[in-house]
């Protein structure tokens, strides 16, 4: 059976400092699956939890008294309404959650490929697709290693322009096969999800065959996958349900490799 488009794991309203639309509520949120018939939708604002210790210097506004003034989010009958957050991960692999607040939380989706963000989540900017691919393995290596509740976290955005921008391709395609092996099979023996988000954008064939390459390794590693707007406005709301079954339909997906939050 197909994969049912029912979900969106993966969104940001007014208090993530990315987002610039007013309209971009919970209230509105929670609409957009009305209207797609979601059944389980989670927020995911930007949050660097402030008691853990960094090197970095991060965004006082994504500390945890802003990612909870949203609370506690509207209701409709019918819609499980999700309150989670997308973490970082500093240079020196250090995730931005404390074990309490992740406690707290329905669901993490952990942005290993925010390599955009020199100072913070890489020491320096990137400057060769050999770094990038360096470090597109290691922060995944890293964060596996690390003791946590698998089962309610996905990996963000694996593919997105965060990485080199336009060399974002390049990237991607130096990563070994075998590497993608072993990261993914380890994914999937602890139970992290891979999220489908929409902005995995590609101008040709050819660079599809790129970067769709680590999802069909991690469905064939037996990976769950979820799906992710990263909706940081409505008009990216819209357009939303279109991109994920594009997405389904590109790697054949069952509802058998669907990740389910319990
Ligand atoms: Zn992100
Ligand atoms: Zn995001």
């Amino acid at each position: 059976m197909r994969y049912i488009a029912d979900h969106d794991f993966h969104i940001h309203s007014t208090v993530s400092r990315c987002c610039k639309d007013e309209n971009q509520t919970p209230e509105t949120i929670l609409q957009y699956a009305k209207e797609n018939n979601f059944k389980k939708i989670c927020l995911t604002n930007h949050f660097w939890d402030e008691s853990v210790k960094s090197e970095a210097e991060w965004i006082e506004e994504h500390g945890y008294k802003y990612l909870t003034s949203v609370l506690p989010l509207p209701k409709a009958e019918g819609i499980d309404f999700l309150f989670g957050a997308e973490l970082d991960m500093d240079y020196n692999f250090v995730l931005g959650i404390s074990r309490e607040r992740l406690n707290e939380l329905d669901f993490v989706t952990v942005a290993t490929t925010h390599m955009h963000l020199a100072g913070n989540s890489v020491r320096t900017k990137i400057m060769t697709p050999e770094e990038g691919a360096k470090i597109w393995l290691e922060k995944i290596r890293e964060l596996l290693k690390k003791d946590l509740p698998f089962h309610k976290m996905g990996i963000a955005h694996m593919t997105c322009g965060h990485i080199m921008k336009e060399k974002t391709s390049e990237v991607i395609k130096l990563l070994k096969t075998e590497d993608l092996y072993e990261v993914f099979s380890d994914c999937a023996k602890k139970g992290m999800g891979i999220e489908l988000n929409t902005k995995t954008i590609f101008n040709s064939e050819e660079e599809k065959d790129i970067l769709m390459r680590p999802y069909y390794i991690a469905k064939d590693c037996g990976c769950k996958f979820y799906l992710g707007s990263d909706a940081h406005k409505v008009s990216a709301l819209t357009s939303a349900k279109e991109n994920f079954e594009r997405i389904i339909t590109i790697l054949d997906l069952q509802e058998t490799d669907k990740f389910v939050l319990q």
